[in-house]
């Protein structure tokens, strides 16, 4: 009897190590900022490194921003199964999430934090969707996320509509997760995302 019930406690307690929180938003929200606001302060958290098929920037870290791979490298992982998700997230740029990734997490006693785009974060979640905190970061207004994607001067005129666009198709999904917070002040968005994840993972 005692042996079961360690058994059962073991696997309640494993299960309970299985968790895993998404955090998306269409581009430009904060989603990044908040991500990485939370790794800081938490190492019971860890950055869920995605595969990527872009070339890296000069700043990123084979393995700790992403895994950069080839288009064939990624098409064959597909083809294996490798991925929970995938996505297109740009033209020709393929983005996914590994299963190997979040099993390495959990082997080490982490809870995986996933910093994907929309369509990825709701296939995830259909898939975990008894051990997963899908939070969905909106941005204040189309205004203000213009106003942000301008201030980063990485787009022309094009890549910002399409951009625009995109966004305003994302927070149309934003009421499959489960929780919205709207990014007008940064500091207030971190602490809201946190409270939702510590009650989440029941830290207090
Ligand atoms: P960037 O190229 O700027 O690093 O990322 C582009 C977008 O791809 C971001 O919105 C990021 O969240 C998303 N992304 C990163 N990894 C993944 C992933 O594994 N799957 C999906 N679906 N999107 C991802």
């Amino acid at each position: 009897m005692f042996a079961v019930n360690l058994h059962l406690q073991n696997a309640a307690h494993k299960a309970n190590m299985k968790k895993l929180i998404i955090i998306t938003a269409p581009s430009g929200a904060g989603k990044t900022s908040i991500t990485k606001y939370l790794l800081n302060k938490y190492p019971q958290l860890a950055f869920s490194v995605s595969a990527a098929t872009r070339k890296p920037r000069e700043q990123e870290v084979e393995g700790k921003d992403y895994y950069f791979m080839s288009a064939e490298a990624f098409h064959k992982k597909i083809g294996e199964d490798a991925f929970i998700e995938w996505e297109m997230v740009y033209e020709g740029k393929f983005y996914g999430t590994l299963r190997s990734e979040l099993e390495r997490l959990w082997e080490l006693g982490k809870t995986p934090v996933l910093d994907i785009d929309v369509k990825g974060a709701i296939h995830v979640r259909e898939q975990y969707a008894n051990n997963t905190l899908a939070i969905f970061i909106e941005p204040p207004s189309m205004a203000e996320l213009k106003k942000r994607l301008e201030s980063r001067g990485t787009e022309n005129m094009e890549s910002m509509q399409t951009r625009l666009s995109k966004a305003e198709y994302e927070v149309s999904f934003k009421g499959q997760f489960d929780k919205v917070i709207v990014n007008d002040d940064l500091q207030r968005a971190c602490e809201e995302t946190e409270t939702a994840i510590i009650e989440y993972l029941g830290w207090q």
